[in-house]
């Protein structure tokens, strides 16, 4: 049987493995191979909401996001063409007392931040969302360079780039386990029965990752966890294609214009952890809500009919779900396992790896490479939680827990 040597194995050819292969690829770090076992950007990265939200409560997550918007303006540069970033900028909107803190909070942020952020008053906010009720916004913050991007045309950006500066990418090949000599990895075996060696491995498995590293007794501190939007049939006048997206923290809601329709994001009160094993290989034969969702969104439209009364006469043109990877503190997972020499994890992306996928990727590049990290990588240690077992039912409904509490875009 064949077997090759690389530098560095990357699993799992999402906008987190293409990403921290481009930018070790940028840091001249040798031989990279990454392995996909479906088609790049096919899985959990086709699915999103696409939002690049700026303002986060802490300042560790908004620096990982910037790196985003940099990365996609590099890539842009190194291509010669347009990723299609879309800068309609957000508009953040409190109706509750608890959600005028959450506003001011992001607010406050932003500033501190640099990034630009002005209050509106309800007649704007009616200009900008032509659908929203404007009895329900009490305040809103507009902050006009928060954008979104087709997060599939982003992931496959982050590929080509990284091809351009030299690493072999090989979709449709599924890597079977992780190969360890006594403590350190020592590569990957395929599902052909190749085997590739390397000293370094990143499992960036998205929802899958704890089924590559469980085997070798390392429990990930993330779960996946059901994420879903309903886009609504089109009405450009309501819909406008160059709106702001929008959040709505009372209703636990986001919404953003899609060709003519609206993307409706909720929040149910218990959101639905899957065990990693009951994951089929591709989400496209995942039966995520058997109805489609219609149970969620019926029991959610209460809330947000607040914020769009016609939500019950508006026809639903598609339902979209997939898993995202949560954590039970909201933070992401990435770094050295410190339990088996070479094996990094970059999963654990709390619902945000389109927003944060380029910082993240960065983040990775610089530990296995031993630079100096632009963030503090120590609120994202894989080990921080001690030993977990990712398929005990506590640890996933604490991780579904995470997203539950969500209130931002
Ligand atoms: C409905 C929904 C809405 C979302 N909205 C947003 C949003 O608005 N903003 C935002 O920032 N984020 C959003 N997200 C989150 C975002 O989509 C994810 O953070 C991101 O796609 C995660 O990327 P990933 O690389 O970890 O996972 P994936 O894209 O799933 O990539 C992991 C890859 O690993 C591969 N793999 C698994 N096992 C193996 C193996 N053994 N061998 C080889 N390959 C393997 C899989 O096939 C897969 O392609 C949303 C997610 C969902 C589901």
């Amino acid at each position: 049987m064949d077997c090759q040597i690389a530098d560095i194995i990357i699993i799992g050819g999402g906008l987190l493995g293409t990403s921290a292969a481009y930018h070790l690829a940028r840091r001249h770090a040798g031989r990279i191979m990454l392995f996909e076992r479906m088609d790049i950007a096919s899985q959990t990265s086709s699915r999103a909401a696409c939002l690049l939200t700026r303002a986060r409560t802490k300042k560790v997550l908004m620096d990982i996001v910037q790196e985003t918007y940099d990365t996609i303006g590099r890539i842009e540069d190194e291509l010669g063409e347009s990723l299609d970033l879309q800068q309609t900028g957000s508009i953040t909107i409190a109706s509750s007392d608890s959600s005028l803190h959450t506003v001011e909070t992001l607010e406050k942020a932003a500033l501190d931040y640099g990034i630009p952020v002005e209050r509106i008053d309800t007649e704007s906010v009616k200009r900008y969302l032509p659908w929203i009720e404007q009895v329900a916004v009490r305040e809103a913050i507009y902050m006009p360079t928060d954008a979104f991007i087709d997060s599939a045309q982003l992931c496959n950006g982050y590929a080509k780039a990284a091809r351009l500066r030299g690493v072999t990418i090989r979709p449709r090949t599924a890597v079977k386990e992780v190969l360890v000599s006594e403590n350190s990895v020592k590569g990957v075996l395929l599902d052909s029965g190749e085997k590739i060696y390397a000293p370094v491995v990143v499992d960036a498995a998205g929802a899958w990752s704890n089924l590559l590293s469980f085997p070798l007794g390392i429990g990930l501190p993330m779960t996946p966890v059901r994420s879903h939007f309903w886009i609504t049939e089109s009405n450009p006048e309501l819909f406008p294609s160059h709106q702001p997206f929008a959040v709505l923290p009372d209703a636990k809601a986001f919404t953003r214009p899609d060709v003519g329709g609206l993307i409706i994001g909720l929040r149910e009160p218990e959101c639905v952890s899957y065990a990693p094993d009951t994951l089929t290989a591709s989400i496209e034969h995942m039966d995520f809500t058997p109805d489609n969702g219609w149970a969620i969104l019926s029991a959610c439209a209460d809330g947000f009919a607040a914020y769009f009364p016609q939500i019950r006469h508006t026809g639903i043109a598609h339902y979209v779900a997939g898993p995202s990877c949560y954590v039970p503190d909201a933070m992401f997972v990435i770094g050295p396992v410190q339990q088996l020499k070479g094996f990094y994890a970059l999963t654990g992306c709390c619902g945000a790896g389109v927003a944060a996928g380029g910082g993240m990727g960065r983040l990775i590049a610089e530990q296995i490479l031993g630079e100096e990290t632009f963030v503090d990588a120590t609120p994202f240690s894989p080990s921080r939680f001690g030993e977990i077992n990712p398929f005990d039912s506590d640890f996933q409904n604490s991780c579904a827990l995470a997203r539950s509490h969500k209130k931002s875009g």
